[in-house]
C-alpha cells in the first residue's frame, strides 16, 4: 500500500529501529514506547486490521505467534510481556496495518482488564 506508514517502514523509505525481518514479517521499536520494552510485529503483507484477516492468513498469524515469545526473549522480556492487536476504531486502531505490541519490561504492567482481585 502506498501511504501505507508500517509498509514504508518495511520497504525501508521511513526509518525504524529494527529488531527482526525474515521473508514474511518485520518487527521494530514502538516510535513513542509505552514501556521499556515495547517493539512491534507486523507482517510484510499488507492486512489493515485483524478484522480483515482471513482463512489464506492462518500459517502467516501462526509464524507470527511463534516467533512473539523469541523476540520478547531476545528483547529482555524475561518474566513475560504483554501482547496487544488494537483493531479498528473501537479498538484504538491508529495505523491500518495489522501489527502486536509486545510489551514489557522489569515491572508489572498495569491491568488492562480488572480483575476482582489483583495479585502482587
Ligand atoms: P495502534 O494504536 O495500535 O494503531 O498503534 C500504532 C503504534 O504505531 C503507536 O504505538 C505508534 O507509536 C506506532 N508508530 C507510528 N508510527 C511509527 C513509526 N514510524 N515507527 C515506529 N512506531 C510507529
Amino acid at each position: 500500500m502506498d501511504n501505507c506508514v508500517f509498509c514504508k517502514i518495511v520497504r525501508g523509505e521511513i526509518p525504524s529501529k529494527k529488531i527482526y525481518e525474515d521473508a514474511d514479517v518485520f518487527a521494530f521499536h514502538d516510535i513513542h514506547p509505552a514501556a521499556p520494552i515495547h517493539f512491534m510485529l507486523i507482517p510484510k503483507l499488507h492486512i489493515g486490521s485483524l478484522d480483515e484477516v482471513e482463512d489464506k492468513h492462518r500459517s502467516l498469524l501462526g509464524e507470527m505467534m511463534v516467533l512473539i515469545p523469541r523476540l520478547a526473549r531476545e528483547q529482555g522480556c524475561t518474566d513475560g510481556f504483554r501482547t496487544i492487536i488494537n483493531t479498528g476504531r473501537v479498538g484504538g486502531q491508529e495505523v491500518h496495518h495489522l501489527h502486536i505490541h509486545i510489551v514489557g519490561g522489569r515491572e508489572r504492567l498495569p491491568a488492562m482488564i480488572p480483575h476482582s482481585r489483583q495479585k502482587e
